[in-house]
């Protein structure tokens, strides 16, 4: 038995939450639960950064953290709880895997399998801001050598280990030279280490108009933090729906598992969310604690439920539903 810690966060979090543990429960994961109250909830008692200290040494104390989606209130000095989560935890890997299930789900894209590999600690993210003058504001992008070896490595060995056949790296160097100039650089000297996998580069702006059009043009992709926010956003939107994706957060000790979507508020409460996400997310981790046979369990039945036609509003289209529920 593993034990974790969970949180079942905000808006649409506490419904595919629930779902997912029914399942996990179900396919007899051998996981038990330290669950903490973390977001909006925590910030409007007043505690800015969403979650108290005594979760903190639970989340630490377990390791492993599945958590739903929080909601940040807007302004009034809130930090960002999946943020300083990464950052504390070193969570320094964001993975996120979107793969169309064509025909089941409908997508213009049906060949497309990218896996995004986003750095998870560093760039704008850092949180470097300050205030120059009463009308100049300033945020500063950081990028260091260990960070981005530790982030193309981690994507290159991700690429050996899943079979995958090319990794492509995102950046704008030709804008920024020194900080994206040195991702490029640790992108092109570790690639040369791994000679049976292709490598590429692309101007992240560009290139995302290549996913967008293209995406069965790549594999797995990896870049700095901010462009793999979006670009994850994207890719997982064109295989049918954002609430399709998972991610694991990984650092050299600690993970972090959830879906990529946010708490989705104006639809929660309607038993209307799609949990995939965060069944991902659970398989995900499944893997990560070793019992690949449970994980295998779960993705199976998952997809059988997509194939079978059960679809949430999301994924919704009639003329496949029709197509796909067997009437005898
Ligand atoms: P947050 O502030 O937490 O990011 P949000 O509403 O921006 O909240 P997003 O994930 O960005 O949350 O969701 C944007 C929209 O995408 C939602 O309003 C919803 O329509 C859709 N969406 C997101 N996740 C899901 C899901 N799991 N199932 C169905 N629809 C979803
Ligand atoms: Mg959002």
């Amino acid at each position: 038995m593993k034990r974790i810690t969970i949180a079942k966060g905000d808006g649409i979090g506490p419904e595919i939450m629930n779902a997912t543990l029914k399942i996990l429960k179900a396919a007899s994961a051998e996981l038990q639960y330290d669950e903490i109250e973390v977001g909006e909830k925590v910030y409007l008692s007043g505690n800015t950064s969403g979650i108290s200290s005594e979760s903190w040494d639970v989340i630490r104390r377990n390791k492993i953290f599945f958590k739903a989606p929080i909601t940040t209130p807007q302004g009034g000095g809130y930090k960002s709880l999946n943020v300083s989560t990464r950052k504390f935890l070193g969570l320094y890997a964001n993975v996120r895997p979107c793969k169309s299930l064509y025909p089941f789900i409908k997508t213009k894209h049906p060949e497309m399998n990218i896996t995004i590999i986003r750095e998870n600690e560093e760039d704008l993210y850092a949180g470097i801001e300050h205030q120059q003058t009463d009308e100049v504001v300033q945020c500063l992008k950081l990028i260091s050598r260990p960070g981005c070896e530790k982030i193309v490595r981690y994507a290159f060995e991700y690429a050996k280990q899943y079979n995958r056949k090319k990794v492509t790296c995102f950046t704008k160097d030709n804008i920024m030279k020194q900080t994206d100039g040195l991702f490029r650089q640790v992108f092109n000297e570790i690639a040369a280490e791994y000679p049976q996998i292709e490598n590429e580069h692309w101007i992240v702006d560009i290139g995302a108009a290549k996913v967008a059009d293209t995406p069965e043009a790549f594999d797995v992709i990896v870049m700095p933090n901010l462009y793999g926010d979006m670009i994850s956003d994207i890719a997982a939107q064109l295989t049918g729906s954002v609430g399709l994706a998972g991610s694991a957060n990984i650092g050299e000790e600690c993970a972090m598992f959830e879906a990529i979507h946010g708490s989705a508020p104006i639809i929660a409460g309607q038993n209307i969310a799609n949990p995939s996400g965060l069944i991902q997310a659970a398989v995900m981790m499944l893997c990560h604690l070793g019992q690949a046979k449970v994980a295998e369990k779960i993705k199976n039945a998952w997809l059988t439920t997509i194939e079978s036609g059960v679809h949430t509003a999301d994924i919704f289209r009639e003329e496949i539903s029709k197509k796909l529920v067997h009437t005898d």
